[in-house]
């Protein structure tokens, strides 16, 4: 399953450009992820998702204790150079 951070998140709105039906903004201006949303068919683009968050905002859960921080392309792309 997958979690949002929304104190790190920008609401640039590029999860739910992504992939509408499972990252969406809430009443509050929040992100939401519907988990139950999340198939085969729409996992290359939930991970595409995840992996495009500026924000890093974006979290792969793999079980309670083990939390995997969202790739976040800018922070790579400085440690690169
Ligand atoms: S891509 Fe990241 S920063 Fe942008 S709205 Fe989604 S969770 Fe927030």
């Amino acid at each position: 399953m997958f979690k949002v951070d929304n104190d790190k998140c920008y609401r640039c709105g590029i999860c739910t450009g992504i992939e509408l039906d499972v990252f969406q903004f809430n009443d509050e201006g929040n992100i939401q992820i519907n988990n139950d949303k999340i198939t085969e068919d729409n996992m290359d683009q939930v991970m595409t998702a995840i992996n495009s968050c500026p924000a890093g905002a974006l979290q792969m859960v793999m079980d309670d204790n083990a939390v995997r921080d969202g790739f976040n392309p800018i922070e790579n792309e400085k440690e690169d150079n």
